[in-house]
């Protein structure tokens, strides 16, 4: 009888666990159900899979995310490991073999869609398992499906207590990444899971590099960030709408990138296909709505970026989460301005929620905006909104990596303000900015605001810098927009003790976007990770396409033959026999048996080339 210890090395290839991995993995083996609560990339599948092979019978999985269940067991199968899937997706024959094979015990991991599990005769069915094979466990994965207030409500996971009732013998393992106390509650609560042990992981995601950039023309901006960090990786970008996304997509097409659009008004053939093509193809870019995303579990996700704000601090961790599950080096990077605060403000004003629901997501957009202003340690401060400590200074964010100063805004403010009231509180920004500026425009002269005390007043900043003290203004609440007046500036509240010089007001110094290129500490962190300069290695373009080539033969994503992490380090180890090829992390028996011999080829060939 194997260890855990042992078949994370001969199995999964791996020489430690992560974390909490090795406690929960002995937790349940022993018998005992547990709830985990770990970030995305944090390695929860092992935390199943290995006590399902520890312990006797077969590990069911619930998982709601059917498109996922294929890959799931296509990567169980490289491994070497007896694995299948039920669901829909299947025709009866297919299920009536993957059910004969259930029986037989000829299986030792089983992923099943809820609907499946909960239907009567399957259940009868798993009795019949459980006194032949046996049942090893039931996990339950994207547990938070539980929750009516999440985004992701399955109606069917309530009934999944009806495990618990009929096979009260058999360890239930119940897996999240969403963080909040509420969800947690609620999983216990609806999963009768109250003498669960749970294990709570950070929620710090260290591989990602946050960044928030200022918006002047962002689809530049994003092109800038590609060429200088992505010129050849996958990665997905935000928009707002539909619209927005086909014309960012068209654009990055037309630039010569491989960009996709995902949208929920495309048509489903349409959908699918890009979604597999960003899967199983290597560096493509998918555009997209945030209906895209929820199990996607591509683990080479090496960028995400935001070309407009997303809602809230949850959207926007979970959204940027996507990138670097595998743990190597990530950007999430989001460009950001006025403009945006403004429509998002609209939008939450105009939409149809009652009153209460959107004081709810107002002040989550709120928190959001606060984020994208502050000058602290952006892991630091996603973490505090979660409820976690986080000490900062974590050299993966701009506000570490390039500190931002702050300069007292405090007469920039009154200025602003001034000006606000003293043209009527209905003008944009543009305007405001003219008359602080002391500018001749026809406007100015049709409402004769020359005349007034705060025209001109304001020539010792830039245009620009105006537009930065506007935008953290409307961002920190002190002025917003009026929607009878399309949109013009009014004060607020808040903005009252501010004009009459009663207080303080810190602003931040936007750094100039052509500064903000890859900087030399970036330069220095990505070499850090063993990343730097891979994108000129032919010979890890030559790994990749072997990689790919396999992938292709098969039918299977890449990442399922070998994850970058796997195949970065057999470009700087360059192992030369099938011995050394096995002590790489993520080469367990079954692979290196089965492509061990080809990677060594690729890596042989090179260096007879090179001589
Ligand atoms: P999650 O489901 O929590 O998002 P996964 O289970 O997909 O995470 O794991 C994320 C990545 O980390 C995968 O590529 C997985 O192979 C890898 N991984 C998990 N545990 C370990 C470990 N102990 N050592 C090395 N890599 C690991
Ligand atoms: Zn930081």
């Amino acid at each position: 009888m194997k260890t855990a210890q042992q078949l994370l090395h001969d199995i999964f290839g791996y020489t430690a666990f992560r974390g909490a991995q090795q406690a929960i993995v002995e937790h349940v083996a022993a018998g005992d159900d547990a709830l985990v609560l770990m970030p995305t990339g944090g390695g929860k599948s092992l935390c199943y899979q290995i006590p399902a092979l520890l312990r006797d019978g077969i590990g069911i999985v619930i998982s709601p995310l059917i498109a996922l269940m294929q890959d799931q067991v296509d990567a169980l199968q490289q491994l070497g490991v007896q694995a299948a899937f039920l669901n829909s997706s299947l025709d009866a024959e297919a299920a009536r073999e993957v059910t004969g094979r259930l029986m037989r015990g000829d299986l030792k991991i089983l992923y099943v869609a809820p609907e499946r599990l909960l239907m009567p005769n399957f259940l009868t069915l798993l009795e019949q398992v459980q006194d032949g094979p046996g049942i090893a466990l039931f996990a339950i994965d994207e547990a938070h499906c539980v929750s009516q207030w999440g985004h992701d409500f399955r109606p069917e996971y309530r009934k999944l207590t009806v495990l618990h009732e009929r096979f009260p013998n058999v360890p239930r393992i119940a897996l999240t990444a969403t963080a909040d106390a509420p969800t947690r509650g609620e999983i216990v609560e609806r999963l009768a899971l109250e003498d669960a042990r749970q294990f709570v992981s950070s929620f710090d995601r260290p591989n990602i590099k946050y960044r928030v950039t200022q918006k002047n023309n962002a689809r530049s901006q994003l092109e800038a960030f590609l060429e200088s960090e992505h010129p050849n990786d996958a990665g997905i970008v935000y928009c707002l709408s539909r619209r927005k996304v086909e014309e960012a997509a068209d654009w990055l097409k037309s630039r010569g990138w491989d960009a996709l659009p995902y949208h929920a008004g495309l048509d489903p053939n349409t959908r699918n296909a890009n979604q597999r093509r960003f899967l199983r193809e290597e560096g493509v870019i998918m555009v997209a709505t945030v209906a895209f995303g929820m199990g996607i579990d591509k683990p080479n996700v090496r960028f995400v970026a935001h070309l407009d704000l997303p809602k809230s601090m949850e959207g926007y961790y979970q959204e940027a989460g996507r990138a670097g599950r595998d743990g190597m080096p990530a950007n999430a990077w989001m460009a950001y301005g006025l403009g945006d605060v403004v429509s998002m403000r609209q939008m939450l004003d105009s939409g149809d929620a009652p009153e209460e629901r959107k004081r709810v997501e107002r002040q989550k957009l709120d928190a959001l905006l606060g984020f994208c202003e502050s000058t602290a340690c952006r892991h630091q401060t996603i973490l505090r909104y979660f409820g976690e400590d986080h000490p900062g200074s974590c050299g993966q964010c701009d506000n570490c990596l390039e500190p931002v100063e702050t300069w007292d805004g405090r007469q920039a403010a009154q200025m602003a303000l001034s000006c606000v009231y003293r043209t009527g509180q209905r003008f944009g920004v543009v305007h405001l900015i003219d008359v602080l500026l002391g500018k001749s425009t026809p406007k100015i002269e049709q409402f004769q605001h020359q005349q007034l005390s705060t025209f001109g007043i304001g020539k010792a900043l830039s245009q620009q810098q105006w537009s930065s003290v506007f935008r953290q203004l409307v961002a920190g609440g002190l002025l917003e927009t009026d929607m009878e007046a399309y949109g013009g500036l009014k004060l607020t509240e808040a903005s009252r003790p501010v004009l009459k010089g009663e207080q303080d007001v810190w602003l931040r110094r936007d750094v100039e976007v052509s500064k903000r290129k890859t900087s030399k500490a970036e330069r220095a962190s990505r070499a850090r990770e063993g990343y730097e300069g891979v994108s000129d290695d032919p010979l890890w373009h030559a790994l990749k396409a072997r990689r790919l080539e396999l992938a292709k033969d098969q039918g299977v994503p890449p990442y399922v033959i070998f994850h970058d992490s796997t195949l970065l380090e057999i470009l700087n180890q360059r192992p030369q026999t099938l011995d050394q090829m096995g002590r790489i992390s993520g080469v367990g028996q079954a692979k290196l048996a089965r492509y061990g011999d080809d990677f060594l080829k690729v890596l042989e060939d090179a260096a007879n080339g090179a001589a």
